[in-house]
């Protein structure tokens, strides 16, 4: 067994000792039974929070109204949530209420896919009522019970169908894909920020281009906020070869592509984080001006690596052309460089003050600025003296 699973074994073994079932759940079980690395172990039980909360000393109520108890236990986390059902739901997202159950089969069976619906127990045997290992083996994305239903209860499931597409590659069930053609429109209820956090997972999956292909057959893109709800933009991002590029790039490319003024107020509706979005926007500058120039060292330098990289690699993408070395070429650039930063000059704007005799002013930064420019591009050498001199001579405002 994974040793994600032997970790958590001694919180399974003390909830049955206390005569109650546990058992691990969910993404942990599909990915073991993949061979894929597993992140977070989710485990289920037949204890109530309270229950549960009995049993361990350390704990924190992390979600206690679904059910969810954080066991700390051997100084790490374990999240364990207690059998439920969920009655009725409310707005297509949430259940109206939360019905803790003693019955795993239940619990399982509220579950969005039969590969999602497993439970294996503390010695690695499987338990499986709706055929998930099946699904598994034939690579299929099926619902636990009626599609049409089922997405009707959570419209999110759909997103989160065609997310695991893109990371596993696995097909849709044919009634699945139906219904999650029939219902796509009811991802307009569905809070942005999870559609949002879903797509990130599609756009990270290495089976994107599946993914995306799926998005236009169902016209599932139709119902994102923007830039992917254009069906020609997908075309032109599916015709071009982007399987190297990252999540943080595709946005950049799209934004590329859909070239709107407001890109800012587009990246706004996806409500991406604003750090992301800043970086993006910077992109998008440096890639306009690619259009009319080529990079000098002094434009790299002003740059810096990591958007130079990535405006490169984007920029080429864009016309189809081979990325596959820009990364390398940009990091050797990067390794010639004298400097890397104003902070690495051996000079001040005081040294200037004191050379020139002159009153502080907008000028100082204006010097600097060519010292920087002279000497990336080794018209001299990154040295007091010499810089001094090299100033004195004709460089002074
Ligand atoms: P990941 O590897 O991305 O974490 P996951 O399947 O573990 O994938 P989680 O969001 O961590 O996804 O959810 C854990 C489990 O909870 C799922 O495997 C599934 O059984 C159940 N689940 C999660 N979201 C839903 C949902 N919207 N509807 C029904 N069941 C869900
Ligand atoms: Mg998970």
């Amino acid at each position: 067994m994974n040793k994600s699973f032997l970790a958590a074994i001694p919180i399974l073994e003390k909830i049955e000792k206390a005569g109650y079932e546990a058992y691990f759940v969910g993404g942990a079980v599909r990915d073991h039974l993949l061979n894929r690395d597993i992140h977070d172990v989710d485990i289920a039980t037949s204890a109530t929070p309270q229950e549960i909360k009995d049993i361990f000393p350390s704990t924190v109520d992390v979600g206690i109204e679904h059910g969810t108890i954080l066991v700390l236990y051997k100084g790490q986390g374990f999240e364990v949530t207690t059998f439920r059902s969920e009655a009725d739901y409310e707005d297509f997202r949430r259940p109206k209420s939360v019905t803790f159950i003693r019955s795993l089969q239940e619990d399982l069976r509220r579950r969005d896919f039969t590969m999602n619906a497993m439970a294996m127990d503390r010695e690695g045997r499987l338990i499986d009522p709706y055929n998930g290992k099946s699904a598994i083996n034939h690579q299929v994305i099926e619902t636990v019970g009626e599609a049409s239903e089922r997405f009707k209860e959570d419209a999110l499931r759909i997103m989160r169908a065609i997310r695991f597409v893109s990371q596993l590659g696995f097909s849709l069930d044919e009634n699945t894909e139906r219904e999650m053609a029939n219902s796509s429109y009811l991802l307009q209820r569905i809070s942005i920020e999870r559609i949002t956090a879903e797509m990130t997972k599609l756009l990270n999956g290495i089976y994107r281009e599946k993914a995306l292909k799926i998005a236009i057959e169902t016209k599932l893109y139709s119902y994102w906020p923007t830039l992917f709800n254009d069906k020609n933009i997908i075309q032109s991002i599916l015709a071009l070869k982007t399987k190297s590029l990252n999540e943080l790039e595709l946005w950049i490319l799209c934004t590329y592509i859909v070239n709107q003024p407001l890109s800012n107020e587009l990246l706004k509706k996806w409500k991406l984080p604003s750090k992301k979005i800043q970086f993006i926007l910077r992109a998008l500058s440096y890639l306009k001006w690619r259009r009319e120039y080529e990079w000098t060292h002094y434009d790299y330098y002003r740059a810096g690596k990591e958007i130079s990289t990535v405006v490169e690699r984007v920029y080429q993408t864009s016309l189809n052309q081979d990325i596959s070395k820009i990364e390398t070429n940009i990091e050797k650039i990067f390794m010639r460089m004298p400097i890397l930063s104003r902070s690495d000059l051996n000079i001040s704007g005081e040294d200037l003050l004191k050379w020139c005799n002159k009153q502080a002013g907008p000028w100082v930064k204006e010097v600097i600025e060519s010292v920087e420019k002279a000497v990336i591009n080794k018209e001299i050498i990154n040295e007091a003296a010499e810089i001094k001199r090299w100033v004195k001579s004709c460089h002074l405002p």
